[in-house]
């Protein structure tokens, strides 16, 4: 087993790292301020990205990507990790790089030329509009939302939320249900709506840990009412909403756990730095305590298992494919979200009150990344997964 990283990609991931450093960790005092009052820096940011070749790295070379193996985006997604800024300013903030993978898998020619291409380019931003209030997001084969066939169009009814990136968006991807009697896992097709559309409603950007937020920084509650769109927005064939969905979770649960690592990495160094320069009494400092030396080497040690688990399910699906590599993806799903939430509190723990105030970015990480035990399936839905799977090999089958 070799575990060497081919030059290129050290290469790669370095210029990403100083990227990072150079214009995106400098622009963070700011973050309080908002997606609006940042869009300015923002988008010098992204121009300077485009500009060195770091662009939609998931995107084959032809559609304006970089075309990087799933490995080598883990990689670089780690990097960008250690900002909230990073993923949006390589254009592959959630949920963009999802929607352009399914638009790419699964658009028509002329799909891919009025929405994947412009989003590729980062000229427009996208949402996918699945779960709903009243139903449990956990069991996407049960939605309300509906939409049925009217002559040359869908007409859509519904209600969703937590749109992730809605407020400012050009399109949403929505999943509703066209077969209401077709068996549950082909009762929904995904359909892409302009939120232009009359009858789309945009009800408000939901307050999430105290922060309503805006543009992709925001979760919007969202209305559709007689939304009528033309069949042709149909994305993959009817009753294959529920497949697409899944298609689209396996490469992004990748880039999730390597963000959160990335997280882990700069929470670490911060919570080093302060351990090493932080004085308890006069010449003493923190780090000599041995409560913190404990947090420091615990989270050493699982943030490296943590690393070469999502490594080695990126591996596994590049040989096998999702399906077989359903085990590790899901594994890595909670373990690396816990293993993040662990080295976030130690970090902020740390810092003390400091690490309460917004002057690092460690309360902004501690309040946005909550969500990733519940988002792309809670903690307890993979466990199930798991267990489900590894019961099976001992004669039990669970329904
Ligand atoms: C920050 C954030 C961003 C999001 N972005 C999007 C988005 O862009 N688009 C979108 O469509 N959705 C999005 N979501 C919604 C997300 O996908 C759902 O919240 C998630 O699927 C869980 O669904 P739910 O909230 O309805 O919880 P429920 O399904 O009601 O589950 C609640 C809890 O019950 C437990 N539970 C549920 N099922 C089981 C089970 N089978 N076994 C054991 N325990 C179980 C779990 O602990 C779970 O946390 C986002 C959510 C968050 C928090």
């Amino acid at each position: 087993m070799d575990f060497s990283i081919p030059e290129e990609t050290q290469k790669l991931v370095a210029k990403v790292r100083a990227f990072v450093a150079t214009h995106l960790i400098p622009l963070e005092p700011r973050l309080a301020e908002g997606f609006r009052a940042l869009t300015p820096a923002l988008n010098d940011a992204r121009s300077e990205a485009k500009r060195q070749g770091l662009w939609a790295p998931q995107i084959a070379r032809e559609q304006g990507g970089m075309g990087l193996d799933l490995l080598s985006h883990a990689m670089v997604s780690e990097e960008l990790g250690r900002s909230p800024l990073g993923h949006y300013s390589m254009n592959c903030q959630a949920p963009d790089p999802g929607n352009m993978e399914i638009l790419h898998l699964f658009g028509t020619p002329e799909q891919q030329a009025q929405w994947l291409r412009p989003l590729v380019l980062g000229e427009i931003r996208s949402c996918f509009a699945m779960t709903e209030r009243e139903r449990p997001g956990s069991n996407p084969t049960w939605l309300s939302t509906r939409a049925v066939r009217d002559g040359d169009s869908w007409v859509i009814d519904g209600d969703k939320w937590f749109c992730s990136s809605a407020d400012g968006a050009r399109f949403a991807i929505v999943m509703a249900v066209t077969d209401p009697e077709a068996p549950p896992h082909l009762r929904a097709s995904q359909i892409i709506v302009p939120l232009e559309t009359p009858g789309f409603e945009l009800v408000r950007n939901i307050s999430v840990m105290g922060d309503a937020g805006s543009g992709w920084m925001s979760h919007a509650e969202v209305a559709l009412r007689g939304c009528r769109v033309p069949l042709e927005n149909l994305l993959g064939g009817q009753g294959a909403g529920f497949a697409i969905a899944q298609e689209r979770l396996g490469p992004g649960r990748i880039h999730h756990c390597m963000r959160w690592i990335g997280i882990c990495e700069r929470s670490f160094d911060l919570m080093c730095a302060r351990a090493a320069t932080r004085e308890i009494a006069p010449g003493r400092a923190l780090g000599t305590r041995q409560t913190v030396q404990t947090w420091i080497a615990d989270s050493r040690a699982s943030i490296d298992a943590a690393r070469l688990m999502v490594l080695n399910a990126a591996w596994q699906m590049e040989k096998r494919g999702a399906r077989a590599a359903r085990i590790e993806i899901s594994t890595i799903k909670y373990f690396v979200a816990n293993v993040m939430q662990e080295v976030l509190d130690r970090a902020l723990q740390t810092h003390g009150a400091l690490g309460m105030t917004d002057d690092t970015v460690l309360a902004s990480f501690y309040r946005h990344e909550r969500a990733a035990r519940i988002y792309d399936g809670a903690d307890e839905v993979h466990k199930t997964v798991v267990a489900k799977r590894v019961l099976r090999a001992y004669g039990l089958e669970i329904k």
